[in-house]
């Protein structure tokens, strides 16, 4: 039936979702029609959607070339759990495994074949590659092709050559995360696009908030980050080996269950310790840069950089790995002046690149200086950081996100006066009875059990500040209890009560947020109760029993985003399970009777 499905079709009955994200569906388009395309979309953006539908649609196979060992292995798991024929070929494999594969890809076994660049040119793949039938190319981490970009990889100037060297030159989609202006050219023109279509979808990540912190103990500033966020997934960055060992060390010893990952470790080992990551063993990575490539765990809830990148390219890369279930992360860098020494150093002193002669090893050493002072100027910019990262990317932002450290630290002075008045009003009605709690809720004119309690909406000043939120007039009220217009009892239970009286004539002016905590606000409304909590946290011991049996990971199975929504819509019959968004069609036959009897359970 495969031939006459639509692409709306393929992605709820493959991968369980109901509409397309932006960008993805012109892509798709174009693919299928035999254009060539260009997707510039940010990680976790979905790109992969973008070239495995056309792959399932389009008659034969489907090549994706890309540079990442891990993120092979992690998509063609997935894909092989949305029931996909899919498999890769690179240098994980023996070369008995390897020939198996070419085997099976000949006698046309798979729909999706992950290649690494290198193995292009060797003679068993080309081979394979003249006799097949090859409906579409797709190069992932295209930037990798320019001499611009933060990862230029000479075995990706082989690509071309090897497209049109194919019996039929099949369309060709070129996919990055990052891309400045310059690398975006780079590629279309080192590829030899034809008439490529060109999408760019924002790079905002709404999600993600982002913070620079110049602390004088990282140490300490990373513990206090870490603790605050108990129970939360998280990767933690450094520059170093040594630095992760230490920190990593650091972490444990403070009873945090972190993990480590660099070059340095045994490949036992870095498998393992990824894996525990990957399968909630471990809640904290602390590693190098060689961690994350290809790791689409979507509950990472915060990347914390304990030193400065080498450039904003790798930066958002790493901090875009926090939040990919779209849920509200936090990505934080601790920034010192020893960090821009250091990479200074790394660049100027760093092992020389073999393959590239001493002119282009130049230019690139002046490049990678370049790019540090970008890095470095995000550190030490007061203006809004999310602004910032979207202008290095080309891309036009407003000056003010209201999610960022520096967007909510750049205060403005308000003129309370008004509010001053009711608040004292409101205390004196009151007869300085009441906390700070019960005084801003009868002000908002909340309904609570005190409000209900006391018969506070029959006061005249129930409701008058109902147009602030509860943690506005809060604040009204700490800043008048600091100018001593108002003071707090002592005890347990510490009461408001009236203090110097308001002056008529000067206005009271209180520094706030330019836009108060529009960032709490922009939560997404998906808090669960507590009943959906409960059935959450059930479904997710399910998952991992589920994921444990089968040998993958928990987010393969489904995500923590799909769980909510299970928890919410409480499906009683498959049908409502599989309308659920993640689940496809595999899953839902595969799962479905697990998950529902679960529900079911619970609802007894
Ligand atoms: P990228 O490769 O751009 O970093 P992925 O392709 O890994 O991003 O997609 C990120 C996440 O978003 C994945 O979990 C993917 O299944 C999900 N996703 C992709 N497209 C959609 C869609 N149309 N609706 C809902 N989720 C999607
Ligand atoms: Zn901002």
């Amino acid at each position: 039936r495969k031939e006459t499905m639509t692409k709306e079709e393929a992605l709820k009955t493959y991968f369980g979702y109901d509409a397309f994200r932006g960008g993805q569906e012109p892509v798709i388009d174009a693919l299928l029609s035999g254009r060539d395309a260009m997707g510039i979309m940010p990680t976790g953006a979905g790109k992969s959607v973008c070239y495995q539908i056309p792959a399932l649609l389009l008659p034969g196979i489907t090549l994706v070339i890309s540079p990442l060992v891990s993120l092979m292995r992690d998509q063609v798991t997935q894909l092989v759990q949305m029931g996909v024929p899919a498999a890769y070929l690179n240098s994980t494999l023996t070369f008995k495994q390897y020939l198996l594969a070419l085997e099976r890809a000949r006698a046309g076994r798979y729909k999706i074949i992950y290649v690494a660049p290198e193995r292009l040119e060797t003679e068993g793949f080309q081979s394979f590659a003249q006799a097949a039938d090859i409906s579409l190319v797709a190069v992932d981490e295209a930037h990798c092709i320019s001499q611009w970009g933060q990862d230029f990889r000479p075995s990706y100037m082989n690509i071309p050559a090897f497209v049109e060297g194919l019996l039929r030159r099949p369309p060709v989609g070129a996919f990055t995360a990052t891309a400045t202006p310059e690398v975006q050219e780079d590629i279309a023109r080192l590829l030899s696009l034809r008439n490529p279509l060109r999408i760019t979808t924002g790079f905002n990540r709404e999600n993600l908030y982002f913070e620079v912190r110049q602390p004088s103990d990282k140490r300490a500033a990373l513990l206090e980050l870490v603790r605050s966020r108990p129970g939360k997934c998280g990767i933690v960055y450094c520059s170093t080996r040594k630095a992760v060992e230490e920190v990593c060390a650091l972490l444990r010893e403070r009873g945090v269950s972190a993990t480590r990952y660099h070059a340095g470790l045994e490949p036992e080992e870095r498998q393992r310790n990824q894996e525990d990551f990957l399968y909630d063993r471990a809640l904290v990575m602390v590693s190098t840069n060689a961690f994350g490539m290809g790791i689409d765990k979507s509950d990472v809830r915060y990347v914390i950089h304990y030193n400065m990148p080498k450039d904003l390219e790798s930066y958002y890369q790493e901090a875009g790995r926090a939040g990919r279930d779209g849920l509200p992360s936090s990505c934080i860098l601790l920034f010192s002046g020893q960090d821009v020494r250091t990479g200074e150093f790394l660049i100027t002193h760093g092992e020389p690149r073999e393959e590239l002669d001493a002119k282009t090893a130049e230019l690139l050493r002046e490049r990678d200086l370049q790019r540090l002072r970008r890095m470095t100027a995000y550190c030490r910019t007061q203006r809004c950081l999310r602004q910032y990262l979207l202008q290095y990317f080309g891309e036009f932002a407003s000056d003010y996100c209201g999610a960022c450290y520096n967007c909510l630290h750049n205060f403005e002075e308000v003129d309370v006066s008004r509010e001053a008045q009711i608040i004292v009003r409101c205390v004196a009605e009151l007869g300085q009875h009441f906390g700070v709690g019960v005084v801003a809720e009868t002000l908002c004119g909340a309904d609570t059990e005190k409000i209900r309690k006391f018969h506070m909406e029959r006061e005249p000043s129930y409701g008058l500040l109902k147009d602030l939120t509860q943690v506005q007039v809060r604040e009204r009220i700490r800043f008048l209890l600091d100018t001593g217009t108002l003071q707090l009892s002592s005890g347990p239970y510490p009461v408001v009560l009236l203090g110097k009286p308001l002056s008529a004539d000067t206005p009271l002016l209180m520094r706030v947020a330019r836009e108060e905590s529009s960032f709490a606000k922009r939560r997404p409304p998906e808090e669960l109760d507590d009943r959906q909590s409960e059935l959450f946290s059930r479904l997710r011991v399910l998952r991992a029993s589920v994921a444990r049996r089968q040998g993958v990971p928990a987010y393969v199975v489904f995500s923590d985003k799909t769980l909510r929504e299970l928890a919410v819509a409480w499906p009683q019959t498959i049908e409502e399970f599989r309308a659920v968004s993640g689940v496809g069609d595999v899953k839902a036959a595969r799962y479905g009777k697990a998950f529902l009897a679960e529900i079911d359970r619970f609802s007894r």
